[in-house]
């Protein structure tokens, strides 16, 4: 640590030197002894020397310790020369950028086998066919591998060239100088995209495209259960990949037509049910339909408003245990009638009379019944 120079002295500039004047002595020291330009016995390690205090000098946060502890303040905490990838690469591009080389030339292209791309199509399903499961013929349209060129792109009887660039290897080699000693960098060869080949004549059905748009019919097997907004995930069935890369895969978003009698409440479906009132007051055994044809429900004598009946299991089946399935939920809505004959009104007028009227403040208030119905619906 001792026999290190100060770094301001390392750069010839002033204690005080603003970040362009480090800067400007740092590039112009930095191509005077780069070791490509620079064949002195010391100018590899003037260079080593001349970025370490350029790294440090450029860095507020690092020059700020440096000032109060000198070389020890970039020890440790400040992990030294190096102990920052951004730090580094900034370097890197500051001097490219001084040699005139851009800094996206020392960045590596990504390319090679690529994955071919997710579809999304939307299927409408009735209520039932939601609940019970269906299979579905749906069209697709995606890449595909074209079939005139087998995916390579060239016209049938011409044969592609190995790419001059490369010589058929899909990438390209750079040697460059660095503070480290020299640094191999490959990227994909920019001429051929990494394939190796060059097509000199472009496939007539695809141009060269490799790949062609094609309508499929799928069968997609929906189970029982699925709600609107379900996803089903069909692996691979999306786009075809590019250079021997996977397909992507096809996302299935479903959507559920309402019904006409039932709404769906996750795995229980819920409906309405009209009485009259003496079905109310008496009891009463009424047929009602449910997913798998009709059944009989039994309304007991003295049934209020908004009462909830319960079919066990005849609701939803669960999506991954078919074998349960839900409740169908009844909200008994009880019927005043409109339009009296003659005979119901008389009829009518006579039970008034032995009713009588209703106490105030009997039984449950209106709003705790109504809060205990919506309450029973859903629990039970
Ligand atoms: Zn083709
Ligand atoms: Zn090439």
């Amino acid at each position: 640590m001792s026999n290190k120079r100060d770094y301001y002295e390392v750069l010839s500039v002033p204690k005080g030197a603003s970040n362009d004047e480090i800067k400007r002595a740092y590039r112009q020291l930095a191509r005077q002894y780069h070791p490509d330009v620079n064949k002195e016995a010391d100018a590899e390690s003037r260079f080593k020397e001349i970025n370490e205090a350029y790294e440090v000098l450029s860095n507020a946060e690092k020059r700020a310790a440096y000032d109060r502890f000198g070389h020890a303040g970039t020890q440790g905490g400040f992990g030294g020369f190096g102990g920052g990838f951004g730090d580094f690469s900034s370097i890197f591009e500051d001097l490219f950028a001084g040699m005139g080389m851009g800094a996206s030339q020392t960045r590596q292209a990504q390319r090679g086998p690529r994955r071919g791309a997710d579809l999304r199509i939307n299927l409408t399903l009735t209520f039932e066919e939601a609940v019970f499961g269906v299979d579905k013929e749906v069209e697709v349209t995606r890449l595909e591998q074209c079939t005139r060129c087998v995916g390579s792109g060239a016209e049938p009887g011409t044969n592609p060239l190995r790419c001059p660039q490369c010589n058929g290897a899909g990438e390209v080699q750079r040697r460059q100088q660095s503070i480290f000693g020299t640094i191999l960098t490959s990227s994909t060869c920019p001429r051929c995209n990494g394939s190796g080949e060059v097509v000199t004549t472009p496939c007539i059905e695809c141009n060269g495209r490799k790949q062609l748009q094609s309508t499929r019919k799928l069968t997609i097997n929906v189970p029982a259960g699925v709600d609107d907004g379900t996803q089903i995930r069909l692996a691979g069935e999306g786009n075809q990949g590019m250079s021997g890369g996977p397909p992507g895969n096809l996302y299935v978003v479903l959507t559920v037509q309402q019904h006409a009698v039932f709404q769906r409440r996750d795995n229980d479906i819920v409906m309405e049910l009209p009485i009259n009132i003496a079905q109310a007051a008496l009891g009463a055994e009424i047929e009602v339909p449910t997913l798998d044809g009709t059944a009989v429900v039994t309304v007991p004598p003295a049934t209020q408003n908004g009462r909830v009946l319960r079919l066990k299991g005849r609701g939803v089946p669960h999506l991954r245990k078919s074998d349960r399935r839900g409740d169908q939920l009844i909200g008994v809505k009880i019927v005043v009638p409109t339009q009296l004959t003659p005979k119901q009104k008389k009829l009518l007028e006579e039970l008034g009379e032995t009713l009588g009227t209703p106490k105030l403040g009997d039984e449950r208030g209106f709003f705790d019944k109504l809060a205990g119905a919506l309450g029973d619906a859903f629990n039970g």
